[in-house]
């Protein structure tokens, strides 16, 4: 029997689509018409995508949809499926394609931080450049998996970006900073945030085409650990030698796997390894939320 190749298609572009609700049904019709699955956002900014589907699919696909003027010079990264990424095709329609409800003024396609190409990163692994490396994702993605030279500036969603603003200048001082993401449309807007808080403009770079595309290029190289997706694979690689950086967060036992928090209301995804899943359950993802819980059982009972 012929195994069947799929293929994950990673893509986003920030242009100014006139009718998103326009684009939303036909997005979906010729997703549909590939057999593709994947989450999709298009807002009036723009469209964040990824589907997975056969890779002759996949292809057939972004031939007929990058014949779309608008999205014709769209970078596309691909990876490894297995056909089970994702449990449905979703296309919706929302006001931002990165939920940061920054001020209108910080417009990714006016002005943002400097492209720094994977193969310059590279250089400036090698040469031991003195910059700083700002991880504008999530602190649970962080955990599994980061480039060297990071720092965490604690976000559990990219809307908090603000209240971290002191924290990152104290990291930074006056280095140079790459903001990094993990295909990098979170860095178009969140290095044009920085720039619009002050940060100097010759000195604030974003890495083009996001933690993907380094990993592609170079696999396994100042990447530390592995890398946070969102969808049902949860991580990926590109192979080449590299080393496990995650933590099972109760026992600290070295471990790339996540569980979401037992905290209903919580739901934040956290390392956790097999045998403390199988001794205790996943749990919680913190002392907060196990005790959170708890107070609401005993009112329940009062
Ligand atoms: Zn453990
Ligand atoms: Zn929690």
């Amino acid at each position: 029997m012929v195994r069947m190749q799929y293929q994950v298609l990673l893509f986003y572009k920030y242009v100014t689509i006139e009718n998103p609700k326009e684009l939303v049904a036909s997005y979906k019709a010729l997703c549909a018409k590939y057999n593709l699955k994947g989450r999709t956002i298009i807002a009036e900014e723009g469209i964040n995508s990824t589907l997975e589907g056969l890779v002759e699919d996949t292809e057939n696909f972004l031939k007929e949809f990058l014949l779309d003027a608008r999205f014709s010079d769209m970078q596309i990264k691909r990876s490894h499926g297995e056909g089970d990424s994702f449990p449905k095709l979703s296309v919706k329609l929302r006001p931002e394609i990165v939920g940061t409800r920054f001020p209108k003024e910080v417009d990714p396609t006016k002005k943002t931080g400097k492209y720094l190409k994977p193969e310059e990163l590279r250089k400036w692994y090698e040469e031991d450049k003195d910059f700083v490396v700002v991880d504008m994702r999530n602190s649970y993605e962080f955990e599994s998996g980061h480039f060297k030279k990071s720092i965490d500036p604690g976000m559990d969603a990219s809307r908090e970006l603000p209240e971290k603003i002191a924290k990152i200048k104290e990291a930074v001082k006056d280095k140079t900073v790459l903001t990094v993401c993990t295909g990098g449309v979170r860095c178009e807007k969140m290095s044009a945030y920085l720039l619009h808080e002050g940060f100097d403009e010759n000195k604030v770079y974003q890495l083009d085409g996001g933690m993907h595309s380094y990993m592609e290029k170079f696999p396994g190289k100042d990447f530390l650990g592995t890398l946070f997706t969102f969808d049902d694979r949860l991580v990926m690689d590109f192979g080449g030698e590299r080393e496990v950086i995650g933590m099972c967060k109760r026992c600290g036992v070295k471990n790339e796997q996540y569980q979401n928090c037992a905290n209903a209301e919580c739901n934040m995804l956290f390392l956790i390894c097999n045998d403390c899943m199988s001794s205790e359950g996943p749990g919680f993802c913190s002392e907060k939320c196990e005790k959170s819980t708890v107070r609401v059982v005993q009112r329940m009972r009062g």
